[in-house]
């Protein structure tokens, strides 16, 4: 299987990528390994995460749209060749130490108390942990009201809400799929219902520039005919 080389980035990206490249040697940065792979940020007009195989059958990604359309993009290739060029001359990136380890590692109010702060900063988080908490205790009158908080929408979002609107259309699917898993059909449907209301100007009053709202929606829309 072919493995991270020069000779690979230039046949997956492409020429033009591969020679685009070489103008963002220097804004690599952050490089690390973490379960082998190579992690790091390429900064331009915007920051964009890469990922790519150290050793092993060669895999990318970035968040940059054009890679977010399936293409191997410049910034992969910057971060591959300052990764070889830096291997090469004995200079292995930072490895990070193992999460799952660490958080196994943990005592279970140490693991609480992380989650809590956690959520206490990430909307996405907190709606979720919510959500799970009403199913397992069986309050699903709540649900309805968590989910029109975070999915109503009178007025254009702006781009930068989009991942979190995205996330919160999931945790939805989510929830109610888990409703209708412990057999509660009709909470399933009232929370369905209450969600289709919410959600239903969605798709002309957030900013979607990647899709990423859209295909929450399209597995919404997937439960009904499910
Ligand atoms: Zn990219």
């Amino acid at each position: 299987m072919a493995e991270l080389s020069r000779e690979q980035l230039l046949h997956t990206a492409g020429q033009p990528s591969f020679d685009r490249a070489l103008d963002y040697l220097d804004r690599v940065s952050g490089r690390r390994l973490s379960q082998g792979r190579v992690h790091a940020t390429v900064s331009g007009r915007a920051r964009y995460r890469v990922q790519l195989t150290d050793t092993g059958h060669f895999f990318w990604s970035c968040e940059c749209p054009w890679a977010m359309e399936g293409n191997c993009c410049k910034h992969v290739v910057a971060v591959g060749l300052v990764h070889l060029f830096d291997r090469e001359h004995g200079e292995q990136a930072p490895q990070v130490p193992e999460v799952a380890t660490h958080l196994r590692s943990l005592d279970h109010e140490s693991l609480v108390g992380l989650l809590l702060a956690e959520s206490e900063r990430s909307p996405a988080l907190a709606l979720e942990l919510e959500a799970r908490a009403a199913v397992v205790s069986g309050d699903t009158g709540v649900l309805s009201s968590l989910f029109e908080s975070a999915l109503e929408v009178s007025e254009p979002v702006p781009q930068e809400q989009a991942s979190y609107y995205a996330r919160a259309v999931h945790t939805a699917v989510d929830t109610v799929r888990a409703l209708e898993q412990s057999s509660r059909e009709e909470d399933a449907q009232d929370l369905l219902e209450a969600v289709h209301a919410c959600a239903e100007d969605a798709e002309d009053l957030v900013e979607d520039e990647e899709g990423e709202v859209a295909a929450a929606l399209d597995r919404l829309h997937e439960i009904d005919t499910a």
